[in-house]
């Protein structure tokens, strides 16, 4: 069985993220790229998958990135993916998510797949909408918010993450698969899988590769970015000066309650 999981390689969470006014476009040089961390949760759903399935079961990282980020998807080999291929191709710049989603999915026929795990939600972008569109382009079932899956008699069955409890839905293979944060926190990399991810290969597909019938990047965009804006900066806290804990909680509790929230 093959295993793809695409990651995206996302500017580090926890750096101040800026756009830049004139393209309008998340500004990724001079910040550290990171695995996308939801991303991580569908390596370690597929690992898993492959550890149950046995045999000559695989796990391929898919990226579709610039070249010069490559050496970030060796966390992933070190996590335990079998290899890596990166679609990398100046002309993908400005694609937006149906110029992306078409990209790859014609990526991720050349590379092909049994069962393709997708990460919910990016932490730059953030659309949700790649999984769906991905699908549609591919032509496979699409089963979101795992929690759990198995892989019997040739089919996904999965337990479905929802509001009011699960659900259990099988599908054919090939499938894709999305996965929720409870399907299992990522494993670290051990020392051995580190040494060893420094060996296992990463390709790289360009356009030329694909052989497309329709433009992506920009001129393949069917939405545009119009305007911006940063989230309002916080106000600053209020400060308020007590005798004692008693007349404290007396004034937290009486602001909580001037802002109907007790
Ligand atoms: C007009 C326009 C121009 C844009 N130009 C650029 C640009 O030049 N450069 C740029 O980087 N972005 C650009 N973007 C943003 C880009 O389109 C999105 O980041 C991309 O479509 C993915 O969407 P998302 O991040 O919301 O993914 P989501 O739908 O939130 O992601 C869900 C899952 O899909 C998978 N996934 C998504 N993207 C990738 C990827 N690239 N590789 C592997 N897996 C992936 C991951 O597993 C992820 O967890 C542009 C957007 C617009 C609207």
């Amino acid at each position: 069985m093959k295993i793809v999981v695409t990651v995206k390689l996302v500017p580090d969470p926890n750096s101040e993220k800026k756009i830049d006014p004139n393209t309008k476009r998340l500004v990724r040089t001079g910040v550290e790229t990171v695995l996308n961390p939801y991303d991580e949760y569908a390596l370690e759903a597929a690992l898993q998958l492959k550890e149950r399935a046995g045999g000559d079961a695989t796990v391929t990282v898919f990226t579709m990135g610039p070249e010069a980020l490559k050496e970030t998807l060796r966390k992933a080999l070190a996590m335990g993916a079998d290899e890596a291929v990166m679609l990398a191709d100046a002309a993908l710049e400005g694609s937006d998510v149906s110029a992306t989603s078409y990209a790859m999915a014609q990526a991720l026929k050349k590379t092909g797949f049994d069962l393709l795990i997708v990460g919910g939600l990016t932490d730059d972008g953030s659309t949700g909408a790649v999984p769906g569109a991905l699908a549609e382009y591919l032509g496979v079932p699409c089963i979101t918010n795992a929690r759990k899956a198995e892989v019997t008699g040739g089919a996904l069955q999965v337990e479905r993450e929802t509001d009011s409890g699960y659900q259990t839905v099988r599908g054919p293979l090939p499938a894709l698969l999305t996965t929720a944060l409870t399907f299992g926190e990522p494993r670290y990399a051990s020392l051995k899988g580190i040494m060893g991810a420094k060996k296992k290969p990463i390709a790289i597909l360009t356009l030329s590769d694909l052989g497309l019938d329709r433009p992506v990047g920009t001129d393949g965009s069917k939405t545009q970015l119009v305007n911006f804006a940063p989230p309002p900066v916080r106000g600053k806290g209020k400060t308020i000066e007590v005798a004692d804990a008693t007349a404290g909680a007396h004034a937290i509790f009486d602001f909580l309650k001037e802002k109907k929230l007790v």
